[in-house]
């Protein structure tokens, strides 16, 4: 099919998740046939670096002829099975493999499809964890050291301001930004809000380690005065992605993980953007030893090919979820293509790929030389805020840099910015006006200089204009 007709037909039928189709329809649409490394190439045969890692999912890069195999194999013995009431093989290797690199103390896993569904799943398992744990306290109390009273009550949740956990229901409820979150406020469960150490606007010019303080004691007020009612907290360990790449100060996860454990709630650790590798450490959780009840897995987890996630839980939790079957014990959840061996397989070859590629130690050097590429943007007039953690970063744009006063919305800074970086062969996606760099952790060091060539030439060109034009 020729490239004009395709286009015709994605205006004719598609509706774009985030996007507004009205901006849409009035464009060309860029149209994806083609991947190779950290590449992938239109429609029209040009190619574009992909500095978005297809969402922030790619690793190994497109067409991994190890992934690609494990796919191919696959097929040639089934594409798919169901997990209810059956099990299949490359889910079964995949529970070990996943088992055996996740944090200390995760010892079962529930597949899911995306990754709000590995939330949405981390919350109702907390929420029915903490009805039956009970029964479980009265039964094994050789397990379950900590005797709980009034656990019926704890139905609620406590989550952080500028929470982003997927666009399910629930996964929105524990979610904190307004543009995307507001609107369906009257459909929503309530949750408790604790502050995120924002130290890039800190109203109060803290520095970061007070303000990391100052934003745990607001943790330990709520749980001192609600942990009866509170289930559970759910945190993006280290870096809030969706709210603009707000990297927390160092400790402020490991605190919330003494907090979790001192007030009797449970911790679910959502490693959904930040899970294999993106960090510089296979979870971030590893960054400060930090031990999840309960954590999500998704994005990265196939290396980006399929659509698989995952929540792994403790043993505790599992056994409060045995008994008779009249007891009703049971979790009552699960998707149609839960634990598909396609994707299975994928993750597979995945996984294993970060040992045989020493994937996490070819990534150091890419880290500081990212690092070093993000130091020249300092130079730039309208360049405010870099947040870098391991290997991604956020570099805000702004009218005025040294009040960072930020541009308004309708000048679309942002994606001006990356519109430009496409003209030059970049693929990149903005949050508001903050550029997000994301590339596959298999870049090359000359892809990543060009990648950031590219961004910093874009940046400059229309901050100048539009800075220019509005003085
Ligand atoms: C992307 C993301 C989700 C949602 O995952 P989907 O697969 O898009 O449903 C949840 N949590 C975090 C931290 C994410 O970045």
């Amino acid at each position: 099919m020729n490239s004009k007709r395709l286009k015709k037909i994605d205006k004719s039928f598609i509706w774009h998740p985030f996007t507004q189709m009205a901006d849409w329809l009035k464009e060309e649409p860029l149209i994806i046939e083609e991947g190779k490394g950290a590449w992938v190439k239109d429609i029209d045969g040009k190619w574009y670096i992909d500095g978005v890692s297809s969402l922030w999912v790619n690793i190994h890069g497109h067409r991994h002829p190890a992934i690609d195999k494990a796919v191919k194999d696959q097929l040639g013995k089934i594409a798919h099975s169901t997990m209810l009431g059956l099990s299949n093989v490359p889910a079964t290797i995949l529970a070990e493999k996943l088992i055996k690199i996740v944090p200390k103390g995760l010892a079962k896993v529930f597949y899911s499809d995306s990754g709000s569904e590995a939330v949405e799943i981390a919350l109702k398992i907390a929420f029915q964890y903490s009805q039956q744990v009970k029964m479980t306290n009265d039964k094994c109390q050789m397990t379950n050291k900590i005797p709980m009273t009034n656990v019926k009550k704890k139905t609620k949740f406590l989550t952080l301001v500028n929470a982003y956990h997927g666009d399910t229901i629930g996964s929105v409820s524990v979610g904190g930004i307004d543009l995307f979150h507001k609107m369906y406020k009257p459909m929503l469960f309530k949750a408790f809000k604790a502050p995120t150490p924002y130290c890039y606007r800190c109203p109060f010019k803290l520095d970061r380690k007070v303000c990391k303080m100052r934003c745990l004691k607001e943790v330990e007020n709520i749980m001192k005065k609600h942990h009866k009612e509170i289930a559970a907290m759910i945190v993006e360990p280290l870096v809030q992605a969706a709210a603009g790449i707000l990297v927390y100060p160092k400790g402020y996860l490991s605190g919330i993980r003494k907090l979790c454990t001192k007030y009797n709630i449970l911790m679910i650790v959502d490693e959904v953007a930040m899970g294999f590798g993106r960090t510089g450490k296979m979870f971030a959780c590893d960054h400060e030893n930090v031990r999840p009840d309960i954590m999500c897995v998704a994005k990265g987890i196939t290396g980006g090919y399929l659509p698989v996630a995952a929540t792994l839980t403790t043993q505790r939790i599992f056994d409060a979820f045995l008994g008779e079957h009249e007891q009703h014990r049971t979790f009552y959840h699960g998707h149609t293509y839960t634990g598909n061996p396609l994707g299975c397989a994928a993750a597979n070859a995945s996984i294993d790929l970060f040992n045989k590629e020493r994937t996490l130690a070819r990534l150091q050097p890419k880290i500081k030389l990212l690092a070093k590429k993000l130091k020249e943007f300092e130079r730039l007039d309208h360049v405010g805020d870099i947040r870098q953690c391991g290997f991604l970063a956020g570099i805000e744009i702004v009218k005025n840099k040294r009040t960072k006063e930020e541009f308004p919305a309708v000048e679309k800074i942002g994606m001006k910015v990356i519109m430009e970086a496409r003209k030059h062969g970049l693929i990149i996606r903005p949050l508001g006006n903050v550029i997000v760099i994301m590339p596959p952790l298999c870049i090359s060091e000359k892809d990543l200089n060009k990648m950031m060539d590219i961004v910093y030439f874009s940046v400059k060109k229309v901050t100048r204009q539009e800075g220019g034009r509005k003085r």
